[in-house]
C-alpha cells in the first residue's frame, strides 16, 4: 500500500476511537498528520493541558486500531500538551523570561543536555557518568537517552527488556543504578533500521519526556544526538532546558564540529554550562603516568575563546572503555578512582552553576 494511502486507511481506523468528552479521533481537531516511513507510523493527539490521563485509553485504543491496518510498522502515538492558556503570563528560568511555547516537564526541577559536535567523542559516557556523579551527591536523576542514531545508554547501563508501560499509557522508566532511565532505543523495532523525520523524531522525544513518570527527579541528564538537528530543535523549543554540556575530543576537528553545535545552541537561548574536554590524556596503567597524546589545553583555549567555562578533562583509560562495553560505568566499578574523581569534579562545576536543590 503506498503510505497516503496508509495513512488514509490508518485515519479512518480512528473513527472507531471514542475520545473523552463525546466524538471520535478521527473527527477530533486535536489529531495531527500521520507519518508513514517503510518501518513506522507516528501521529500525535493534542489534548488541553491536565487531559493527558483521561485520553490515556483513546491513545491505547488508537494504537491498536493503527496497529491492525499497519501490520508490521511499529506505531507510536503521543500525546501532546495543547496550547498553553493565552493568558498565562511569562515563566522564569535562570531570572529570564521563557520563550512561548516552553514548559516544564512536571515532576522534573532541572534538564541538562549533553551534546557534542560528532559522534564518537564519548558524549554518552559523559552523559551517563555525570548523572551518576550528580547521584552521588545525593540528588534524585534520571537519564533520558535522545541519541536517535545511536541509543547508547541501555548498553552503557547494562539495561535489559523494555520499560513497562501503565494501564494509562504512560511509560514506568527503567532502574539502573538508581537512575531512573528511559532510551529512544527501546522505541525501535529491533534489527529494523528506522529512518527517523523530523516529526517523528519530535513525537518519539516528546512521548519519552512527556508521556515517561519521571517525577520527583531533581536532575534529568539528555543525552543528545551528536551535532545538531530536529532533537536539538525540538528539545529547545519545546522544553526548559537548564543548560547543556558539551564535551569534545582535544582534536581541533572535534572542535570545529563542536563549535558549530554551540552557535545553534545559542541561537535557540539554551544556557550553555561549560565544555568538557574527554579522552584528554592517557595514564599509563602501569605506572600511573600521564601522558598528553593530543598536546594539552585545546578543549580549554576553545572554551576560552567560546567565552565558555571549561568543566574539565577526562583521561584516556582502557578502563572507561571496558567498563562501558560491560555496562558496569567507571562510577559504579571504582567510585574512588581516578576516572570517578574526574566525574565528579565535573558534576560539582555544573551544580556550582545549576543551584539543585538536594532531597
Ligand atoms: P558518543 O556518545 O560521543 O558517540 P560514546 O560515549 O559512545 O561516544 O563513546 C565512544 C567510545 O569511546 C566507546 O567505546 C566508549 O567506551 C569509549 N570512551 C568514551 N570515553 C572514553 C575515555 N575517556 N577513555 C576511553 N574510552 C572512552
Amino acid at each position: 500500500m503506498a503510505d497516503t494511502d496508509l495513512a488514509a486507511a490508518i485515519k479512518a481506523a480512528l473513527a472507531a476511537v471514542d475520545i473523552p468528552g463525546g466524538g471520535d479521533l478521527a473527527g477530533y481537531g486535536g489529531l495531527s498528520d500521520i507519518i508513514v516511513t517503510p518501518s513506522a507510523v507516528a501521529f500525535a493527539i493534542a489534548v488541553a493541558p491536565g487531559m493527558e490521563a483521561a485520553f490515556g485509553p483513546a491513545r491505547e485504543a488508537a494504537q491498536r486500531a493503527a496497529q491492525a491496518v499497519a501490520g508490521t510498522r511499529k506505531i507510536m502515538v503521543s500525546l501532546t500538551g495543547g496550547k498553553p492558556p493565552a493568558k498565562a503570563g511569562p515563566t522564569f528560568s535562570h531570572g529570564k523570561p521563557v520563550p512561548a511555547g516552553k514548559t516544564a516537564v512536571p515532576g522534573i526541577k532541572r534538564i541538562i543536555a549533553v551534546g557534542s559536535g560528532k559522534g564518537g567523542v564519548g558524549k554518552s559516557t559523559t552523559a551517563v557518568n555525570i548523572a551518576l556523579a550528580l547521584q552521588a551527591e545525593g540528588l534524585r536523576v534520571g537519564i533520558l537517552d535522545a541519541d536517535l542514531y545511536g541509543p547508547s545508554i541501555p548498553k552503557l547501563l547494562g539495561l535489559e527488556g523494555r520499560p513497562a508501560v501503565r494501564d494509562d499509557g504512560i511509560f514506568s522508566p527503567q532502574d539502573a543504578f538508581g537512575l531512573k532511565a528511559m532510551s529512544i532505543g527501546s522505541m525501535l523495532v529491533k534489527d529494523q533500521a528506522v529512518v527517523w523525520r523530523g516529526p517523528m523524531a519530535t513525537a518519539a522525544l516528546r512521548q519519552l519526556l512527556r508521556e515517561t513518570d519521571w517525577g520527583p527527579l531533581d536532575v534529568l541528564v539528555v543525552d543528545l544526538p551528536p551535532g545538531t538537528g530536529d532533537i536539538h530543535i525540538s528539545l529547545a523549543q519545546q522544553t526548559i532546558v537548564d543548560g547543556v554540556v558539551i564535551v569534545s575530543t582535544p582534536q581541533d576537528l572535534a572542535l570545529i564540529d563542536a563549535k558549530k553545535a554551540i552557535d545553534m545552541l545559542r541561537r535557540f537561548e539554551v544556557p550553555l554550562l561549560g565544555l568538557v574536554e574527554n579522552m584528554s590524556y592517557f595514564i599509563a596503567p602501569d605506572t600511573g603516568t600521564r601522558y598528553d597524546i593530543f598536546g594539552t589545553g585545546g578543549a580549554q583555549q576553545a572554551a576560552a575563546d567560546l567565552e565558555l567555562p571549561f568543566l574539565g578533562a577526562i583521561p584516556l583509560v582502557m578502563s572507561i572503555r571496558e567498563g562501558s562495553d560491560a555496562g558496569v560505568p567507571p562510577m559504579i566499578a571504582a567510585p574512588d578512582g581516578p576516572e570517578a574523581t574526574a566525574y565528579r569534579a565535573i558534576s560539582r562545576s555544573i551544580l556550582a552553576q545549576l543551584p539543585v536543590l538536594p532531597r
